[in-house]
């Protein structure tokens, strides 16, 4: 598992990690990719796999790596629920082969909310399951209109079976689920981030290419194109091998909270749809462990530790990212601030030099027209 980037000279030149044994070791090189997926584990329900702890921002923002727009955590509208926890994803077929999102009366809960109804953006969609659960109701995907379910569907009716749900009943129940982070390591088209020696692609790098709300199914066309570039492009130079490394303050890091706190937290105070009040209740409980959280420390931390870690540091990024972009747009939906605002175009919240605040930057045409011509030169 790696840990840490090892810098010098405000360059990256390898990882330190743990090997399966838990020894400590390092990893020299002269280029180093962070690929390191998405943080859906920062909440309780989500679609994402175990190792989407966020581990690779963590250790860029730890490194003084730029990161930008962690605020926009898409949450996907339907995740089958069941015995109290996600269990794995109802894709949009579904509702694109009729499926309906209804509440225990049968009332159809898209109806009034958007002109494509269930068929609306993932947002909207999540949000409104998200506010029908709050009110206390079941919120079930009716396959009822769905012909031949079964049969277009078996990988999901059969988890649903192994998870105890009567298919034939024709109400899958369902929550939102934490799904993809539009935000991440800010990167160009072929992983370049602001540090030398470092690259990101992926769900972990930010490229812009999903705005604040990305369409289903560019992520892994995006992380795909990412890294064919990237081999094309990047820089290879000779490693450099004696890095000094910093002695480890050993109590700073230790003072962790358990994983399920943390995803009750953000569930609750910096989920689906954000207010400022919560998002503060969020950011004041995150503080108080702030010593580990900042801390450089990590080689004496277990695997287990340093993920919580990593997932605190992601955790502070999304709360704040989302109290400093005082508006809502796609995912980002704040309560208080219904409206996308003018003023935010073209700005992006960032993450910079390990800083604990974020700083607000403008985005302008120049840099666009750069990574065009890059992007050219790349691809011709
Ligand atoms: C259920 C589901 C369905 C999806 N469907 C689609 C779809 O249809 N189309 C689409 O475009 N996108 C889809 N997505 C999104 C897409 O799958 C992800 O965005 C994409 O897989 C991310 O790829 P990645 O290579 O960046 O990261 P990942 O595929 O998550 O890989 C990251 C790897 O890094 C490893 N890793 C993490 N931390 C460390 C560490 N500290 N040290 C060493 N290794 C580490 C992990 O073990 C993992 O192997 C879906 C996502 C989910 C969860």
């Amino acid at each position: 598992m790696a840990y840490d980037l090892l810098m010098t000279n405000d360059r990256c030149v390898g990882v330190t990690g743990k090997n399966k044994d838990g020894q400590l070791c390092s990893i020299y090189a002269a280029a180093t990719v962070i690929a390191s997926g998405g943080c859906g584990q920062l909440y309780p329900v989500t679609s994402n796999s175990e190792e989407a702890s966020s581990d690779g921002m963590a250790m860029a923002f730890r490194a003084g790596v730029r990161l930008k727009d962690m605020e926009f955590m898409q949450f996907h509208p339907t995740m089958l629920f069941a015995n109290g926890k996600g269990a794995g994803l109802l894709s949009e077929a579904i509702r694109g082969e009729g499926g309906k999102l209804v509440d225990e009366d049968g009332r159809a809960i898209m109806k009034h909310k958007h002109p494509l109804q269930d068929l609306a953006p993932r947002s909207v969609v999540a949000s409104t399951v998200f506010e029908n659960v709050q009110a206390g109701k079941e919120i079930f995907l009716s396959i009822k209109n769905v012909p031949d379910f079964e049969g277009k569907f078996p990988t999901i009716a059969e988890n649903a079976h192994a998870h105890g749900i009567d298919v034939g009943q024709g109400l899958l129940p369902v929550r939102p689920g934490a799904h993809f982070i539009m935000g991440g390591i800010e990167a160009n088209e072929w992983g370049r981030t602001n540090k030398e020696g470092v690259y990101a692609i992926g769900e972990a790098a930010c490229t812009g290419m999903h705005g604040a709300n990305r369409l289903a199914s560019n992520s892994l066309l995006e992380a795909a194109a990412g890294a064919l570039l990237l081999a094309k492009h990047m820089r290879v130079e000779k490693p450099e091998q004696n890095v000094h490394q910093e002695q480890q303050d050993t109590h700073a890091a230790a003072n962790m909270p358990e994983t399920q706190e943390l995803q009750e937290n953000m569930d609750q105070w910096a989920g689906i749809v954000k207010e400022k009040k919560n998002l503060l209740k969020m950011r004041g409980w995150l503080d108080a462990y702030s010593g580990s959280i900042f801390s450089q420390a990590s080689t004496f931390l277990t695997k287990n530790d340093m993920t919580r870690k990593n997932m605190m540091t992601t955790a502070w990024m999304i709360t704040n990212g989302a109290l400093a972009r005082t508006e809502s747009r796609g995912a980002h939906i704040r309560e208080d601030i219904p409206l996308e605002k003018r003023e935010w175009v073209r700005h992006a919240v960032c993450w910079e030099d390990g800083k604990m605040e974020p700083v607000i930057k403008r985005i302008d045409a120049a840099e666009d027209q750069e990574r065009v011509a890059e992007h050219v030169s790349v691809t011709s």
